[in-house]
């Protein structure tokens, strides 16, 4: 499968890792949106919100994205968690990713 995600998994693609356990990966956007915007994703290849359904594994994105904002001092002023889901949701790599954004004042509604 050809699969922009997979390859950084499996190291075929250089990232910046920043986070890696079992069954996560956490790694730096190419194209930051903010200070500091990290991706993470499982491993493993899901498509989308759509397809997961460990239950386990999403809580993992989920921690490991807290812990990474915590340990790099965002708990206090905060952070955005965001998943985009299919077309409509703005989905441009069809790999689960989890973005954390953080450093500066977001914004909302989004856009
Ligand atoms: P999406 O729009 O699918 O939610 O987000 C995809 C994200 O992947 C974008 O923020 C984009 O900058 C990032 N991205 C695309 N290609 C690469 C790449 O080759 N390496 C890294 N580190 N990030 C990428
Ligand atoms: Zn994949």
């Amino acid at each position: 499968m050809d699969c922009l995600f997979c390859k950084i998994v499996k190291k075929e693609i250089p990232a910046k890792i920043v986070f890696e356990s079992d069954s996560v990966l956490a790694f730096n956007d190419i194209n930051p949106q903010a200070p500091t915007h990290i991706l993470i994703i499982p491993k493993k290849h899901i498509k989308s919100t759509n397809e997961i359904d460990d239950i386990n594994l999403a809580g993992e994105l989920i921690i490991t994205a807290k812990n990474l904002a915590k340990n790099l001092g965002f708990d206090t002023n905060g952070y955005r968690l965001n998943i985009n889901c299919g077309q409509d949701g703005g989905q441009e790599v069809g790999h689960l990713h989890l973005h954390l954004l953080a450093g500066r004042q977001m914004n909302w509604p989004p856009g």
